[in-house]
């Protein structure tokens, strides 16, 4: 396939996912990321990542932590979430991620409230106070309306995968499809940047549902997408099952291609570079911000703690990241928000 014969409709997506010539990838590639400077800028936005807990009240099909899986579980404290958040406001880094385990206990949702206020009030210098972005699961509104107003601005929730034939076979019959909808439509109601994504490279998924995640992002019209490739956990029934899906090699090529069509089908919003890029290929994030994407979550969760949040096996995972973005010349936000400008 030649990039001068890519239409950006299912049928011209599902093509481009579908062809696995090298070429066509590259210069996929190189367009989405020469689109990405042209609209949104050359700056790549960093958002600490602060792993909470892996605490989770669901059981997801395919998640190293979902609550059937026996493992040692924990949850920061505090102190720790505020040590972690100190070293971003240090480093610069202009916004937070606090991600974990879905709890919808009040105790937990009134801790949640606490570290916001802290964290807004936290030291920043000359910088604007940290940026929050959540991402912890479904949650009645109120609750998001209590965070919102605490000062989380920006909230990541995957749909997973927008088929809700393929979404029904990777959760259990209690997880509800259109509750995740509706979650959805509550944090753009209450005021949040919403983003959403799937995972790619899933058992049973098709090249026209990868086309539909990224046509369902458009016509959501969220600011922001974090997606990536799906792996293995082997203590899980998706893995048990026996299900094939696609070689490691082939989910690290379609995390980029879906990078770059989304670039080139919502120019300009907000993409982050997965942490499950790296799981592939020790450069993998750098190549998601060569492919399209702007924005990056460096690991901020204590190492101790970072190993137990196991969603799949991370045992490679490099922490060196944004180091491999300077080298290669490419400016960082340093001090923002870096607010989607969509
Ligand atoms: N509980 C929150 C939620 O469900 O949105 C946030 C935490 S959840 C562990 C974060 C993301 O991890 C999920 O949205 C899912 O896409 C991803 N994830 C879980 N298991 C995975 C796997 N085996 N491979 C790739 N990504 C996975």
């Amino acid at each position: 396939m030649n990039l001068s014969e890519l239409t950006l409709d299912r049928k011209g997506l599902t093509a481009a996912l579908a062809c696995e010539d090298a070429a066509f990838e590259e210069a996929l590639c190189q367009e989405a990321y020469r689109v990405k400077v042209a609209t949104v800028g050359p700056e790549v936005y960093l958002r600490g990542l602060i792993e909470i807990s892996n605490q989770c009240v669901k059981d997801c099909l395919y998640c190293g932590i979902r609550r059937s899986v026996r493992c040692p579980r924990y949850e920061l404290s505090e102190e720790e979430v505020m040590a972690a958040a100190r070293v971003a406001a240090s480093r610069r880094y202009g916004s937070l991620v606090l991600q974990g385990g879905e709890r919808a206990d009040r105790k937990f949702t009134q801790k949640i409230t606490r570290l916001l206020k802290a964290i807004k009030a936290l030291d920043t210098g000359d910088d604007p106070p940290l940026g929050i972005t959540l991402s912890l699961g479904e949650q009645p509104r109120e609750v998001y309306e209590e965070w919102f107003h605490a000062g989380a601005h920006r909230y990541l929730l995957r749909i997973e995968s927008s088929n809700p034939d393929l979404y029904r076979k990777i959760h259990p019959a209690d997880h509800s499809y259109d509750r995740r909808l509706r979650a959805l439509q509550d944090l753009k109601e209450v005021g949040y940047q919403t983003g959403t994504g799937a995972m790619i490279g899933l058992p049973y998924q098709t090249a026209e549902d990868l086309a539909d995640d990224l046509l369902f992002y458009k016509e959501l019209d969220v600011p922001m997408v974090g997606m990536g490739p799906y792996h293995p956990h082997p203590e899980t029934p998706l893995t048990l099952s026996g299900v094939p899906y696609p070689s490691a090699p082939k989910r690290f090529s379609l995390g980029l291609k879906m990078i770059a069509l989304l670039r080139l089908l919502m120019p300009d919003i907000n993409i982050a570079a997965a942490t499950a890029l790296e799981i592939l290929d020790p450069r993998g994030r750098e190549k998601g911000i060569l492919s399209g994407a702007n924005v990056l979550m460096p690991n901020l969760t204590p190492p101790q703690q970072m190993v137990k949040y196991n969603l799949y096996d991370r045992k490679t995972l490099n922490a060196s990241d944004v180091q491999g973005l300077t080298e290669q010349g490419i400016p960082i936000g340093y001090g923002r928000w870096g607010d989607s400008k969509h």
